[in-house]
């Protein structure tokens, strides 16, 4: 995960909408088995839309199963935002069809149930919601891409490459505003050799240590900063280095 991949913060009422196939529903499977190939990745490039054509007017789309982790990433939302909802393409060629066994995939197979289901080839018209954020999980670039262009959130998640907690590293940081935790997660450029410095350059010098800090001195002014000891801060956070600033002022 980048540093400031995830500035856009989700607001109280953003929703997190969910990808189904490569993230809920192992689509790869199922794919891999109407082609006779035992993974996916065997897949000619030239039998794919042949593949895709086989699939119209079928139930292709309600024989998938889950993934190991598709309960656990449904909790995962729940636990952010409250509940959830879906937003799938439909097969090309096959959008009434393939919506309708999709459903049923759904109600069969999750718990809880999503509070919205989209099947849609237009997933960033759901990126914001009244000058609101909402957040999507998909494991297509060009979706994630298209969403945060639209002014959403975007986690990109395949579920049979990446591990669920990229999704919950990102979800803590997206909802960091929401929980009040902003300041424990995001930690500034300034080193703690940086803040000695200013604090040398300002005439304080060290004069004890005091818990998991250390206290340096201003003799003129009889002001006082208390700077976290180096193992405790490699990076020091906005709030300290707020203060330091602060005090040699
Ligand atoms: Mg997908």
């Amino acid at each position: 995960m980048r540093a400031g991949e995830f500035a856009r913060k989700a607001q109280r009422n953003s929703k997190i909408y969910l990808d189904m196939d490569g993230v809920l529903a192992d689509f790869f499977a199922e794919y891999a088995k109407i082609a006779n190939v035992k993974s996916y990745r065997d897949i000619p490039p030239a039998k794919a839309d042949p593949l895709l054509d086989s699939m119209v007017g079928t139930d292709f789309f309600a024989r998938l199963p889950k993934f190991p982790t598709t309960d656990q990433l449904v909790k995962l939302a729940v636990s952010h935002a409250g509940d959830y909802s879906i937003c799938s393409s439909p097969l090309r060629n096959d959008y009434t069809n393939s919506a309708y066994w999709k459903k049923i995939w759904i109600r069969s197979k999750l718990t809880p149930q999503p509070i919205t289901v989209e099947i849609t080839s237009n997933k960033p018209h759901y990126a914001v919601s009244n000058g609101v954020p909402n957040i999507l999980i998909d494991d297509k670039g060009s979706n994630i891409r298209g969403w945060r262009e639209a002014g959403g959130i975007g986690i990109k998640y395949q579920a049979d490459e990446d591990n669920l907690n990229i999704v919950k590293q990102a979800l803590d940081i997206i909802f960091c505003d929401v929980k009040d935790t902003c300041d424990t997660e995001e930690v500034d450029e300034m080193s703690h050799c940086d803040a000695e410095k200013i604090l040398k350059k300002n005439n304080f010098h060290k004069e004890r240590a005091h818990g998991s800090h250390e206290v340096y001195k201003n003799d003129e002014t009889g002001k006082t900063f208390a700077l976290p000891h180096k193992h405790h801060a490699t990076d020091l956070s906005k709030g300290v280095e707020h203060d330091l600033k602060k005090a040699v002022h």
